[in-house]
């Protein structure tokens, strides 16, 4: 073989790879030597480090694009390098997606790297489409897993260790990390990560191979809130001065979501009146505890009323236990109606008897709704019945009253109503 000199080398290495780009750190500059093909489109000439590293990463492959603010702090981190590193990174460019091949090569002792990057063409990218589909399943699953060393207080593998084959070299500290990442948290979920992440709480409360895990909503790249679980593990080790953890984010966004809706579901069924839908008498008579509650701290205006059907029982034996059914069903419809707008809960007591609440409300206000209550009963035309009233007791609530004080004081204004002649609401 002719000699070669370094020269012509150099140049065979220009001719053969998509782009050579040469970057410095500490003056955040990059600048392209080669570029051709994608790249001569895809990279300026000449720009900043952090936005080639931003566009090389921070992007989502297929559809281009860019990750939320708050992972950008990332950068930095992400920017540095220590050896030599490799990666393959999906570009969506002029709607293709591109698989490149990146090579960086630390130049000792200056903070500059050369990048060296390549397009990958169909035969050399089936793999690829196969890796991918595994990482994105597998990263489905576990979005993100690292080691931290609390001893040295650093980090390592910033990436799915299980799925690829990234040395990334990571200069951030644990410290910094935790500081970092819980930005990323809901925000009511962050004292409870710095509590659990806290060094002096792993140190104190994991032995060896102990895992602890727990769940927060917190913003994936996309910026979107997601339900995920947090597992701290400490690495299996007969050194007792070995702090090392593995740490991991288990997305597990669509069974909570499913659960939760579930179980709110389960709970509204629980306190609802089978035949009626309204609240069942547990329920209501939780609403008035709070409402007392509420009015004995700020005053808050509320009324409360019962409802008791008249001459019910004739309609029973008259018109039968069915068609006495429906009219009950009937009349809360009407109520429904009526409470409409208003800030309302209304429950069955028990058989023809409910109880309502009307908050943020006063006198005035709730014996006009009780009023429009009565007449609006007393012009229904009840399937099967025809016409039928009700009686109304009403009272607002006060700062002195406990339960029975309360209930009592409506109590007497329903008898008082019924005193009166029925078809009529009182007032105490
Ligand atoms: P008043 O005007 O004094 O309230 O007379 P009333 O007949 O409505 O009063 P009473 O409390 O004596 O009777 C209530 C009746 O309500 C007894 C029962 O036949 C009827 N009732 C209670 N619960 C149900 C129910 O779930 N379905 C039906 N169909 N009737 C019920
Ligand atoms: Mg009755
Ligand atoms: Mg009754």
């Amino acid at each position: 073989m002719e000699a070669v000199s370094f020269e012509q080398a150099l140049g065979f290495l220009g001719e053969t790879v998509g782009a050579l780009v040469v970057a410095d750190q500490k003056t955040n500059e990059y600048r392209s030597v080669v570029r051709r093909g994608l790249f001569a489109d895809y990279l300026d000439e000449e720009g900043k480090y952090e936005d080639l590293v931003q566009k090389l990463w921070f992007h989502f492959g297929d559809t281009g694009e860019e990750i939320t603010d708050q992972y950008k702090v990332f950068i930095p981190n992400l920017s540095t390098f220590v050896g030599r590193y490799s990666k393959r990174v999906r570009i969506l460019f002029q709607d293709v997606v591109h698989i490149v091949q990146m090579t960086i090569h630390p130049v000792k002792d200056t903070g500059r790297y050369l990048f060296v990057l390549d397009e990958l063409d169909e035969s050399e990218s089936v793999d690829e489409a196969a890796t991918q589909k595994k990482v994105s399943t597998i990263q489905n699953i576990y979005l993100f897993s690292m080691y931290f060393d609390l001893g040295r207080n650093t980090t390592s593998s910033l990436s799915l260790t299980e799925v690829s084959n990234e040395t990334m070299n990571s200069q951030i500290s644990y410290t910094d990390w935790r500081m970092m990442i819980v930005n990323m948290m809901w925000d009511t979920d962050q004292d409870e990560f710095l509590r659990r992440s806290d060094p002096a709480y792993l140190r104190e409360n994991f032995t060896p191979g102990k895992t602890e895990s727990f769940d927060v909503q917190m913003k994936n790249l996309a910026g979107e809130y997601i339900w995920v679980k947090l597992i701290f593990s400490r690495v299996e080790t007969s050194n007792a001065d070995d702090y090392r953890f593995v740490y991991m984010v288990q997305n597990i966004h669509e069974t909570t979501v499913d659960t939760m809706a579930a179980l709110k579901r389960y709970e509204e069924l629980a306190s609802r009146d089978p035949m009626t839908s309204v609240f069942n008498h547990g329920r209501i008579e939780t609403e008035i505890c709070n409402a007392i509650e509420q009015c004995r701290k700020d005053g808050s205006q509320v009324a409360m009323m019962m409802l008791d059907l008249d001459h019910f029982k004739q309609v029973n034996d008259q018109y039968g236990h069915a068609i006495g059914d429906a009219t009950l069903v009937h009349f809360t419809e009407i109520l429904r109606e009526v409470f409409e707008g208003c800030k309302a809960a209304v429950g069955r007591w028990g058989g023809e008897e409910f109880v309502a609440l009307c908050y943020d409300t006063d006198r005035e206000g709730i014996e006009t709704l009780a009023e429009q209550i009565r007449s609006e009963v007393e012009q229904t035309d009840f399937t099967g019945v025809g016409r039928i009233t009700c009686s109304i007791g009403v009272t607002m609530l006060r700062r002195e009253d406990a339960f029975d004080s309360a209930f009592e004081r409506m109590d007497g204004a329903l008898y008082d109503a019924k005193e009166h002649g029925r078809n009529r609401v009182s007032f105490a």
